[in-house]
């Protein structure tokens, strides 16, 4: 792999897993306070539901970008992070940089 910096790269994952953790640890926090209070009018109701959906929408977001982080991690440590996960070829430097946990090759995605 070329000059890239792994261990500098591994922290700023390892720092945007935790976030997410606690992303999604504040959303479900959200979600279950919310179950607990029934609104006695219906626009209020309406309103809930539709944030409880953005809620889902936002933590499944997450939730897949958590498993793009920890697969990026998975793949430093077994020594194959940097190479492409359809085509192999090595993933360029540029877009290591911007997207750290990109699993595939600019060609590939
Ligand atoms: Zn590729």
């Amino acid at each position: 792999m070329s000059n890239i910096n792994v261990k500098q790269i591994k922290e700023t994952l390892e720092k945007e897993k935790a976030s997410l953790i606690n992303q999604l640890d504040a959303l479900k926090n959200d979600k279950t306070r919310k179950g607990g209070a029934i609104s006695a009018d219906w626009p209020d109701q309406a309103q809930e539901v539709e944030n409880d959906e953005v809620v889902d929408q936002l933590e499944t977001l997450e939730l897949n970008k958590l498993k793009d982080v920890e697969a990026a991690l998975t793949r430093i440590e077994n020594g194959s992070y940097g190479s492409c996960a359809v085509c192999q070829n090595e993933i360029s430097e540029a877009r290591i940089r911007a997207v750290p946990f990109a699993t595939k090759c600019i060609n590939c995605s």
